[in-house]
């Protein structure tokens, strides 16, 4: 294909932009991972990431996309026939229930419309229901990509006190790490399952497991098959700085880096521009009078907007449009939601203007591609923006 100027606006809900620093540093000659240098860059890292989750035990990083690391939090912690309780907040609940199921795991999966996120009284509900405490986990998706709804964590985790069960608390939070506020430690989760290629700046390829202490308890006792994805053998090398296997040293150099910046930034600000880039979305989105996936505001997600398609209107013929056209990269509807609905990321390495130039495609695509709407939306949220900006360039 001839060259095109400018940049791609890649716009998907992750993979997300990779800022230039780490792209050069993506870029370094890789090292002997067993050397001592080595070792500093995996003390570095690891310590980095305990930060980001907020979890003073173990992170563990693999060599994989985040499906590897839902899969490692599940055999390292349950036995075969374990039973499972998991929510259908949308298409990652799916496939993760999937995965489960594929383990030999017997899922409850509890149906939803794909609009909301977990409803903790329901968690709590059938936890009490629970006496003989058959149910080993509950598995949440934080933030579901496919929707743009966010659970409430802290809730779900008093739903599970409030009935007083000792099911293992499980959660994916790919795409909210380093995007949206996620407190391990605090929220008592027990597994955290992400990965590089949304919040953490990075190209797919590391699966992350953040650990509790009720986890390591449960991995010693687990009995589903592990191999590969065994925690065992990962923390004995980590504990030297070592892995147990050739590491994706490239990667990890990108990893010490995009730490960095997120505390060069602090996370607090971070997890605020995301809320403000998200608030914007949502402005243009209702200005050009179409209507936002998730309808709970409280459940909103601050990393990306999942855009409904008027009655009629197909929403890859749009994305199709604003790729060829203005060259950028829209998030399609998966799952049930194929076609129905477009989805905008804004997360990751963003800034105020990427955001407006995106919202400035979508608002042309709509036109292009004949999709009944009102102008107007980018308009909305510059408003919103430069309401939102002091002297100095603090965002409020
Ligand atoms: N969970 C969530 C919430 C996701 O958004 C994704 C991917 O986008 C996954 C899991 C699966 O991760 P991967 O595609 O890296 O295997």
């Amino acid at each position: 294909m001839a060259y095109r100027s400018g940049r791609h606006f890649l716009q998907v809900p992750g993979p997300t932009n990779i800022p230039d620093r780490v792209l050069r540093a993506l870029s370094a000659p890789t090292m002997d991972h067993r050397g001592p240098e080595f070792a500093r860059l995996t003390g570095e890292v690891l310590g980095g990431l305990r930060r980001v989750f907020r979890c003073s035990g173990p992170v563990l990083v693999y060599p994989s996309s985040g499906t590897g690391a839902w899969e490692a939090a599940l055999v390292n912690t349950l036995s075969p026939g374990d039973r499972v309780l998991m929510f259908e907040t949308g298409h990652f609940a799916t496939l993760w229930c999937g995965v489960a199921r594929r383990l030999g795991l017997e899922v409850e999966f509890v149906p939803g419309d794909w609009r909301h996120g977990v409803d903790p009284e329901v968690v709590r509900w059938r936890l009490s229901r629970d006496r003989r405490g058959e149910i080993k986990a509950v598995a949440v998706v934080h933030n579901e990509t496919s929707t743009g709804c966010t659970s409430r964590i802290a809730e779900i985790r008093e739903a599970i006190d409030g009935a007083g069960h000792p099911a293992l608390f499980l959660v994916d939070v790919i795409s909210s790490l380093g995007s949206i506020d996620y407190r391990h430690d605090e929220w008592g989760v027990d597994v955290a399952v992400g990965c590089s290629q949304k919040g953490l700046l990075l190209p797919p390829g590391l699966g992350l497991n953040a650990l509790g202490e009720r986890a390591l308890e449960a991995s010693r006792e687990a009995r589903l098959p592990r191999s590969y994805w065994d925690w065992r053998p990962m923390l004995e090398s980590n504990a030297g700085g070592y892995f147990p296997y050739t590491p994706p040293t490239n990667l990890l150099y990108g990893l010490r880096e995009a730490l960095g910046m997120l505390f060069e930034e602090g996370l607090e600000n971070v997890f605020a521009r995301h809320r403000r880039h998200a608030e914007a979305t949502r402005r243009a989105v209702r200005a050009w009078g179409l209507e936002v996936l998730c309808l709970e505001p409280e459940e909103y997600s601050a990393s990306l907007t999942a855009v409904l398609m008027p009655e009629g209107h197909d929403a890859d013929e749009l994305r199709r449009v604003v790729l060829e056209e203005f060259n950028m990269s829209l998030g399609a509807g998966l799952g049930k939601l194929a076609g129905r609905v477009f989805r905008i990321g804004h997360l990751g390495d963003l800034g105020d203007l990427m955001l407006v130039g995106a919202l400035s495609g979508v608002e042309m695509g709509l036109s292009l591609a004949g999709v009944p709407h009102c102008r107007g939306g980018v308009a909305a949220a510059m408003e919103y923006l430069t309401g939102t900006v002091r002297a100095g360039g603090e965002r409020v």
